[in-house]
């Protein structure tokens, strides 16, 4: 299949050809698109032709659901049974923006988009450019990270096009993206309501709306047993290519524990690369040092850590050595998935 490709962004997020771009997906076709949080492989949320479409796309396990994305908070109602008053507070705090939530499914939402459960995942983004196209689209658009399933979540349009042209109809480049990591998921099923996957949105500003939140014993402890309530979570993900590991420590024995760890694998002639931060990059020795920018500043680093992830592969780094972040606040949200991007590998120094 050829890919169209077009170029939108959010200053004119509708110009002409979104009505074609909304036909597709109406047709039960495929657009990758720009979101706030990571750009979203999207289809027909409630055609099921569609949705097996997406998971051949990106070689994902059909258990793992999708998320629909809607563009008007009503449309809420109409895809689930019932509406806490939890999801109705949340929505109007944090939508529209990166907050999905888990509600039970009505009848018109197809099982092969909840990978066959019987609750729903839904998010309103607020990048005007995913509006435009959903609205353009019939309403529901179905999408996960457009990446083929393994690879770091894709925060440009070069990632995306390298992953899935000639498996996509279309795909909309609408520029850098600004968030970097995927929303926040919180199933509001249950009495009490549970972070299954954290993200920009924070356990702070979640109980600046809500009494009690929970989070999935298995985010916090990788060794629990218990199976994770959001199936994405049991698998590898976010991994790059080269062999990852985190190094946890005070600042000068990090930087002196990966450059001899560097020196080693130099020695046996594999390629190097180090993910630094502002203040330690210079220190760093490795055949490609890359910053996340200022350790002070963490929505630059969800910014920039798949973007660099992806790019230590385009070079063919074969060991890669991570400084480790705070899990404080947004923290939370890097650290998740900088531990699963290395496998839970890490060292302390
Ligand atoms: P992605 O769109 O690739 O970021 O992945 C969406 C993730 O949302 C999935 O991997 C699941 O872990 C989670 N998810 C989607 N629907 C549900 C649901 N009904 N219940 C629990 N988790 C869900
Ligand atoms: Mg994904």
């Amino acid at each position: 299949m050829k890919t169209l490709v077009y170029r939108i962004d959010e200053t004119n997020p509708n110009p002409p050809e979104m009505a074609e771009l909304g036909e597709i997906i109406k047709k039960g076709g495929l657009v990758a698109f720009p979101t706030e949080t990571v750009y979203g492989l999207g289809g027909d949320a409630l055609n099921p032709e569609s949705s097996k479409k997406i998971y051949a796309a990106k070689g994902r396990p059909s258990d793992n659901p999708l998320i629909v994305h809607i563009a008007a908070w009503e449309d809420i109602f109409l895809l689930t049974k019932e509406v806490p008053e939890a999801a109705k507070k949340l929505a109007q705090a944090f939508w529209p923006g990166p907050l999905t939530m888990i509600l039970k499914k009505s009848d018109r939402v197809p099982k092969e988009t909840t990978g066959g459960l019987d609750t729903v995942a839904i998010r309103f983004p607020s990048h005007k450019v995913a509006q435009e196209l959903i609205k353009a689209s019939g309403g529901f658009i179905a999408a996960p990270s457009a990446n083929l399933s393994g690879k770091p979540s894709p925060t440009i349009a070069k990632y995306v096009l390298e992953d899935l042209d000639e498996r996509v109809d279309a795909i909309i480049d609408g520029g850098d993206i600004p968030i970097g990591l995927e929303s926040t998921i919180v199933d509001l099923t249950a009495e009490e309501p549970m972070i299954l996957r954290p993200g920009f949105i924070t356990r702070e500003m979640l109980l600046s709306v809500l009494d009690q939140v929970k989070t999935d014993p298995t985010i916090l402890d990788a060794s629990c047993r218990e199976r994770p309530k959001a199936p994405g979570m049991r698998y590898r993900h976010y991994a790059p290519k080269g062999d990852l590991s985190i190094v946890e420590g005070s600042p000068e024995e990090v930087i002196a524990y990966i450059n001899r760890a560097v020196s080693n694998a130099r020695e046996t002639e594999r390629k190097t690369g180090v993910i630094a931060t502002a203040e330690s990059a210079p220190y760093y020795s490795a055949d490609l040092v890359k910053s996340v920018g200022s350790r002070e500043n963490s929505g630059e680093v969800a910014a920039s850590l798949y973007r660099i992830l992806r790019e230590f592969d385009d070079e063919n780094v074969e060991v890669i050595y991570s400084e480790s972040f705070s899990s404080e606040g947004l923290g939370e949200a890097i650290m998740n998935r900088l531990l699963k991007a290395a496998g839970h590998k890490v060292v302390r120094v």
